[in-house]
């Protein structure tokens, strides 16, 4: 059998697929709190006759041994989001508030999808496959879970890690590049010190409303004044607190900012400039006390090696047809997939796959528009059509798989 005989015979095993998926679209659950997630994986894993090491509470993991060769890794995110389900889809989520807004749901039908062909072909390749179901990539601690958990130990070094993200590109689509595709982000709370006052009594305070908007306004100079205007940056302040009534000026402001970043010396400038701008401005305003600044959420650049990623194009081109492949552009959203390769210290190449009804992207890119008909990842109406992009991310991962283990 050659590879694309291996690709025709997902055709037999679809309908459990478009199942799998809409069950999973069906029951989504928050990052970490994946548990029947993680059971009805388990149990379609035990179906085949495979184990499930569980790694971390809700990840795990299949290793599918067969022969010498090298190991591949693919990874898929289990979780779901914060998110009220406004789509109208029969099969929408039963969970009240929580909603499979980002296609993780995709992820894990298509990477079970690829389990099932990789284990009922395994004439046609020989080496280790290790298929990753990984929790909470939507709060960055799913990954940095499982490598708590021993994950390095438990498995067999990977050569090279592979995973993919639906996107609202159009279906029948994927697309991928070297270098950056994903933004590294970083969140910030800092918090800035004032003297309370009366709200009549300006003079005997340090107001730290003042002293935050001033800042607002500062920090906006990193990406306008600060930074090369060829190179990528997002500094957005998403939330400044402070106070509850007019007439009492409160003792301290809290803003928690976003940054997205391609390069990390950049944002480790921008984090320099931050600090920088932020105690410049307490001491200006005579704060009497030096500000705080807590780092969370923190997600890795995602970075595809050059090498790998040509290897793979040319495998999605040999095996899809004419007009599929396409190339990607970065993106601005962040993942924490990048964690797992980078602790095994091995290559990994990530990539897109469209979902977005191809029609109406066609017409809204010949509208020259931005097309509000397609609803991007995490909105409520968020609504990846199911063929053929279950079938491509299928066939994506087992071409990945192939490309290293078929000779
Ligand atoms: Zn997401
Ligand atoms: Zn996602």
């Amino acid at each position: 059998m050659t590879r694309t005989d291996v690709l025709d015979t997902i055709d037999s095993q679809l309908d459990w697929q478009r199942n799998l998926y809409k069950s999973f679209h069906r029951e989504p659950e928050l990052g970490l709190e994946e548990h029947k997630t993680s059971a009805r994986i388990e149990s379609e894993l035990n179906d085949m006759g495979l184990e499930a090491m569980h790694v971390s509470e809700t990840g795990l993991v299949a290793v599918l041994e067969n022969g010498r060769g090298p190991t591949v890794l693919a990874r898929a995110d289990i979780d779901a989001l914060p998110v009220t389900e406004d789509t109208g889809l029969d099969y929408s989520s039963t969970v009240e508030g929580v909603m499979h807004a980002c296609g993780h749901d995709m992820h894990i039908a298509s990477l079970l999808g690829a389990v099932q062909l990789m284990n009922e072909n395994r004439d046609t390749w020989s080496g280790t496959y290790i298929a990753l179901f990984q929790p909470s990539e939507e709060n960055a601690a799913g990954a940095r879970a499982m490598l708590d958990d021993g994950l390095t130990s438990k498995i067999p070094k990977p050569d090279i890690a592979y995973a993919q993200h639906v996107m609202p590109l159009p279906t029948g689509t994927v697309s991928t590049k070297a270098g950056p595709v994903l933004s590294a982000g970083d969140s910030v709370k800092i918090t800035v010190h004032g003297r309370g006052a009366h709200g009549s009594m300006p003079h005997l305070s340090v107001d730290p409303v003042v002293l935050a908007a001033t800042i607002v306004l500062r920090l906006q100079t990193i990406v306008s004044r600060e930074t090369d205007p060829g190179e990528f940056a997002v500094v957005t302040v998403g939330a400044s607190n402070s106070g509850s009534k007019s007439n009492i000026i409160p003792d301290r402001a809290e803003l928690l900012l976003n940054l997205r970043t391609y390069d990390m010396g950049i944002r480790d400038r921008i984090i320099a400039s931050i600090e920088r701008i932020v105690t410049g401005e307490c001491r200006a305003a005579g704060s009497p006390k030096e500000p705080t600044f807590e780092y969370y959420d923190q997600f890795p650049l995602t970075d595809n090696d050059a090498a790998s990623n040509a290897a793979l194009t040319t495998a999605f081109e040999d095996c899809f047809d004419v007009g599929v492949v396409q190339p990607a552009s970065p993106a601005t959203a962040s993942e924490d997939f990048s964690e797992i390769p980078n602790a095994f210290e091995i290559p990994y190449v990530y990539w897109m796959i469209g979902c977005a009804d191809a029609e109406k992207y066609r017409r809204a890119e010949h509208a020259g528009t931005v097309n509000t008909d397609i609803p991007a990842n995490h909105a409520p109406n968020f609504a990846p059509v199911i063929d053929p992009t279950l079938e491509l991310a299928t066939k994506a991962q087992v071409v990945a798989a192939l490309s290293q283990l078929s000779s």
